[in-house]
């Protein structure tokens, strides 16, 4: 084995996908602890008091700067090196949550025990579907009082039309939660609760039918039995092909905040998930232990440190190695450029290798030149695909406060969008400027920064817009009929691309219907 075929083999990059308060801050601190990255639970945490802050502008100064140490988290664990991407969810939602799942190669649902399969579970499960991106899920607070688990399988399976497997199946809940059986390997894991906070000795039990286990689920036995015999009756058995297509997901029950469970998810990543996998550019796939250097940006964060008004290009490695101070052919503009000092993001205070492979993310310094989607390699020109951009889900219009600074206002709002958290269209009827954004914090930051960056001052308004879709067909004739009729719902966005812009749900489902020849598409590739 080669060394770069060694450190991909040991490479797991994933992100967690959850509704919000399911508890990702939780468990994100435990996956750390476990890792060592961190010792003491609440590093991960304080940063939350700060994301419930106003949206004034220091605030998110602030919370940024805070955020960008977060946004990936690499540690090591069983001979692995984990990279955890951070899936904004709060006010902090946006189209760069979507799109970081573009740049993981597996998955970690977390549901809230009591609350099950919510909204914006869906959403998220919805885009790593694009990718038939493998899933581990993980049930939460089995220390509080949860729904019927068996009830709570049948909602993954329906909802998110995916097989559920569980690997361990709980013991009660709330005050009598007393672990976790393991359907595959015939142990019980107790829970003893009030350890939240370090890392505990846990006591295990061989054997469900042994005495040991039941004097401690006591009562309950036989009826726990009894119910773990239907369980492997109805539910589907783990199959490894399954659950790489992305068809079947392994599901487990613990507690974050008891530290309760989690280990076994981690486990679950670097037994089951899959090493960095190969990524398909235009021109062809690129496999991850090639020896040349190759990777694509997944996301730009700007203004990092209110003194220098910086941007930083998330980098995903796809192929080779990367070392200080190589040379980088920026493939889109065709130049080479020569990186000195990229951000790597280990998360412990230990030596940096100052080098990254296939799986890795890097962070480039960003004066302008590089946009979300943008390919970068040692030499070779060509450029990733399935970065793509998101149909917004929220809109406003924009109102200029100064008229005459129109054309900055344009261009501000161009090259924001650029940056790919939000997005501007123009529509064909009128003068009107629509933002268009998926998280409801960037409708903010983009008033912010075109005071500060461009010095425009605008407010915004509220629109009749339900959603975009991008516009395409291979048939001109209709394509161009198209235009005419629904030209009162046609824009161009940003990068003067034809946009269908939908005042309702009902709206949209008609006009699919009646245009079947144009395709109206959700998502749109770069460039
Ligand atoms: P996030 O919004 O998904 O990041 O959720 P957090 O990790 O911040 O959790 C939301 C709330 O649920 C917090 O008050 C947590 O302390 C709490 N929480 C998280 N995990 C558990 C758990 O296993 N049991 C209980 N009882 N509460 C939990």
């Amino acid at each position: 084995m080669s060394n770069i075929e060694k450190e991909v083999a040991q490479r797991r990059t994933f992100a967690i996908i959850s509704h919000p308060d399911a508890g990702k801050t939780t468990i994100t601190e435990r996956l750390l602890l476990m890792g060592k990255a961190i010792e003491v639970a609440g590093t991960v945490k304080s940063r939350k008091s700060d994301r419930h802050a106003t949206s004034d502008w220091m605030e998110m100064e602030k919370q940024r700067g805070i955020s960008i140490t977060t946004s990936v988290m690499q540690f090591p664990y069983r001979d692995h090196m984990i990279n955890l991407l951070d899936t904004p969810g709060h006010e902090d939602f946006s189209e760069d949550t979507y799109r970081t799942l573009t740049a993981v190669d597996s998955a970690l649902m977390v549901l809230d025990g009591g609350k099950g399969v919510e909204p914006r579970t869906i959403a998220l499960m919805d885009v790593c579907r694009l990718r038939d991106t493998p899933i581990v899920s993980f049930i939460n607070k089995m220390d509080r009082d949860i729904r019927d688990p068996i009830e709570l399988l049948d909602e993954i399976e329906e909802v998110l039309n995916i097989k559920a497997a569980p690997i361990t199946w709980p013991i009660g809940c709330y005050r009598d939660f007393k672990g976790v059986y393991h359907l595959k390997e015939d142990y019980i894991l107790v829970y003893a609760s009030g350890h939240g906070h370090e890392r505990t000795e846990t006591r295990i039990i061989q054997n469900l039918d042994s005495d040991e286990a039941r004097e401690h689920i006591g009562d309950e036995y036989e009826r726990f039995v009894d119910q773990l015999e239907l369980v492997q009756g109805a539910c589907h058995e783990f199959d490894q092909d399954e659950f790489l297509a992305g068809k079947l997901t392994p599901v487990f029950f613990g507690t974050a905040l008891g530290n309760f469970g989690v280990d076994h998810v981690l486990d679950s990543i670097v037994d089951w998930a899959p090493s960095p996998l190969p990524r398909t550019a235009n021109e062809r796939v690129v496999e991850p232990t090639e020896e040349s250097f190759s990777g694509f940006v997944f996301k730009i964060q700007a203004n990092m440190d209110p003194r220098h008004r910086d941007r930083i290009a998330f980098m995903r490695v796809c192929s080779g190695k990367y070392e200080k101070n190589m040379k980088m052919r920026h493939a889109r503009i065709g130049k080479d450029i020569r990186i000195a000092d990229a951000l790597t993001f280990f998360s412990s205070e230990r030596e940096q290798l100052e080098e990254a492979y296939a799986g890795d993310i890097i962070g480039l310094h960003n004066h302008g030149t590089i946009q979300i989607g943008d390919t970068f390699t040692d030499g070779e020109n060509i450029s990733f695909t399935g970065i793509p951009h998101f149909a917004p889900e929220l809109f406003r219009r924009v109102r200029l406060k100064d008229p005459l600074k129109s054309k900055q206002l344009r261009q501000g709002l161009r090259e924001l969008a650029e940056e790919g958290a939000t997005q501007v269209f123009f529509p064909e009827r009128n003068n009107d400027i629509i933002l268009g954004a998926v998280g409801v914090l960037q409708f903010d930051v983009v008033a912010s920064r075109l005071k500060e960056e461009y010095r425009v001052e605008c407010a915004y308004e509220p629109i009749n817009v339900w959603s975009a879709r991008w516009i395409e067909s291979s048939d001109k004739k209709k394509l161009e009929e198209f235009s005419n009729k629904a030209v009162e719902n046609l824009a161009v966005d940003g990068g003067g691309h034809l946009t269908y812009l939908a005042p309702t749900r009902v709206n949209l489902s008609l006009t699919e219907e009646r245009w079947p020849e144009i395709s109206f598409n959700a998502t749109r590739e770069h460039h």
